[in-house]
């Protein structure tokens, strides 16, 4: 498996592979973990040639500590990869990715940054699209893989390749979930024993949102959801929502011709947590 830290190496390296190698490409902030896996298999399935890289986004973080206390273990992350057969690793420095400035651009992704993740994490998603952008740019791929654990970035991903010359397709790929049905996140690595212990509630409000669907209307189930995390000791709501899965525009009254997502933020501690579930 190749590692290079140098935008250089990998571009030089992906131009000797030719056109007619199918390049596949995971991008990822390290601290990897079994949902980071399932991406790099698919695309081992579906390409010649999988690259993943390994970045922690400092323009995709709106508080500090959460970037300063973001998971890091980059000896472990490339065993994993190396044994999912994984053919190169783009592991860049800060300085690599943004030299002095680093700012992100602005981006109009048709209001769908507004929603949601970018209503609650202010500029998270220009940084995601300047960081996707750049990465793209170096490594050129036929096709890129995002879980839809970050469902909201993932069609955000689908727009700036739509609204951009590059033939690229992006493959949305299902959650990872712990046995107990948390989705596997690398933040989880920070949570205490009392909030490991509180975070299922998550999943399982998910599944019970699903089920309600089927009868009750939007308003009553988002009140339910509010009233689960106002009680809770350990755990509290930052958003709960039912959208339209492509255009994320949050819906109020059910339209069977709709397919719609539950999407939910929680705050445990200050670790923040996101989940979704087609209904
Ligand atoms: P991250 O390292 O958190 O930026 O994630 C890198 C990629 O892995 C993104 O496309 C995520 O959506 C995806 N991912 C993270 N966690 C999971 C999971 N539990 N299941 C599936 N994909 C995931």
């Amino acid at each position: 498996m190749l590692v290079f830290p140098k935008i250089k190496s990998v571009t030089e390296a992906i131009k000797l592979l030719g056109s007619s190698v199918r390049v596949g490409f995971v991008p990822t902030m390290g601290a990897l973990h079994k949902g980071h896996l399932s991406l790099i298999e698919r695309a081992r399935k579906e390409n010649d040639f999988v690259v993943a890289s390994i970045f922690v986004n400092p323009t995709q973080f709106d508080k500090e500590a959460d970037l300063t206390k973001y998971p890091r273990g980059l000896e472990a992350d490339l065993a994993m990869l190396r044994s999912t057969g994984c053919d190169m690793v783009f592991t860049p420095s800060t300085e690599e990715m943004y030299a002095q400035n680093i700012q992100s651009e602005s981006f109009d992704f048709d209001g769908l940054e507004q929603l949601m993740e970018g209503k609650h994490r202010t500029g998270h998603f220009d940084g995601v699209g300047t960081i996707v952008k750049r990465l793209f740019e170096v490594v050129k791929p036929n096709c890129a893989y995002f879980g839809e654990k970050d469902f909201q970035q993932l069609q955000i991903v689908k727009k700036l390749v739509e609204k951009n010359p590059w033939p690229i397709r992006i493959v949305g790929c299902p959650i990872f979930r712990e046995t107990d049905g948390l989705a596997m996140s690398s933040r989880n690595l920070r949570l205490t024993k009392t909030q490991r212990a509180a975070v299922p509630l998550i999943y399982k409000t998910l599944l019970e949102v699903s089920k309600q669907f089927q009868t009750e209307e939007v308003l009553a189930i988002k009140e339910r959801v509010t009233t689960i995390f106002d009680k809770h000791p350990v755990l509290r709501l930052d958003y709960f929502d039912i959208a339209e899965e492509t255009s994320l525009r949050p819906v109020t009254n059910k339209d069977p011709k709709l397919t719609c997502r539950a999407f939910i933020a929680v705050f445990a501690g200050e670790i923040r947590l996101i989940d979704n579930m087609r209904l």
